[in-house]
């Protein structure tokens, strides 16, 4: 029977590096993206090209229809849902509080909050033994920005992670009785795409960063993947700094 592991933003970035992880330790790998059609699937076929299964599902996880139709989609597949990252995210251009708008900060609680909220949602649904699951797991990226608070460059941003944060908390102690794991993973700066939409430069914070590197991608999955797996099956509520020391 597949064992999908569904991973929101899997496109690029962190998320690709876990889909690749995941097809690694025998899971099947249901890659969900947003725009880059192109992307998700070469991701999609390096998971098939490691023996396991692999779907690329766009749905834009800020949009509650769009995300119903992602889990239908993996129901038709078949097979079980064993485990959630929500690791879809996004940031905005670097900026002092006098220079955001609503329009700013309600996207970026729309897709890092409400987002993750709604997978969770869906997944809990799927996986909770008091309905038709048999259990699981659920990862939430969350940044070492939510204890920083980002000051000067996007606070509004550093919020969104203090709200995963909190929801990991009470999610995981809401959900642990229905055989649900939450967990989160705070990584520090990592190399990825995501910062060109902020317009700042991660190497200008190698430096400060106590192990006088960025973060890859690979780094920030294999905690992923510990909290997903057995190996993880006492920790709940756990959020793993992944941060290089930062
Ligand atoms: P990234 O390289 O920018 O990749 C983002 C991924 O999310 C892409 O696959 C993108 O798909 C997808 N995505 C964006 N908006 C979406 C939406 N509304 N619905 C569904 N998918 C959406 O990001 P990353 O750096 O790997 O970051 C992954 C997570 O780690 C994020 O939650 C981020 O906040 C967190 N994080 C990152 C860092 C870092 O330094 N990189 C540090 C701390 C925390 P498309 O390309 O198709 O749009």
């Amino acid at each position: 029977m597949s064992n999908w592991i569904l991973i929101t933003g899997g496109s690029r970035g962190i998320g690709a590096a876990t889909a690749l992880r995941c097809a690694q330790a025998g899971w099947d790998v249901a890659i969900n993206y947003a725009r880059d059609a192109a992307a998700a699937e070469a991701v999609a076929a390096k998971v098939r090209a490691l023996g396991r299964q692999a779907l690329s599902l766009r749905a834009d996880v800020a949009d509650e229809a769009q995300v119903q139709a992602l889990f239908s989609q993996l129901d038709a597949a078949g097979g079980r849902l064993a485990g959630l990252v929500n690791n879809a995210g996004i940031v905005a251009p670097a900026a002092r509080l006098e220079a955001m708008t609503p329009a700013r900060w309600r996207r970026l609680f729309d897709v890092n909050v409400v987002g993750t909220l709604l997978c969770c949602q869906q997944a809990a649904q799927r996986m909770s033994t008091a309905r038709i699951g048999q259990g699981g797991a659920i990862v939430n990226l969350s940044s070492r920005a939510a204890e920083f608070g980002s000051a000067g460059i996007y606070v509004d941003y550093a919020a969104t992670k203090g709200a995963v944060d909190t929801l990991t908390k009470g999610l995981a102690r809401e959900l642990i009785t229905e055989g649900i794991r939450v967990n989160g993973v705070r990584p520090g700066v990592i190399e990825t795409e995501i910062h060109a939409d902020s317009g700042l430069d991660p190497q200008s914070v190698a430096a400060t960063i106590p192990i006088q590197r960025l973060g890859r991608p690979e780094e920030i999955a294999e905690a992923i993947v510990w909290l997903l797996g057995d190996g993880a099956s006492y920790t709940v509520g756990a959020i793993l700094d992944v941060a290089g020391g930062r």
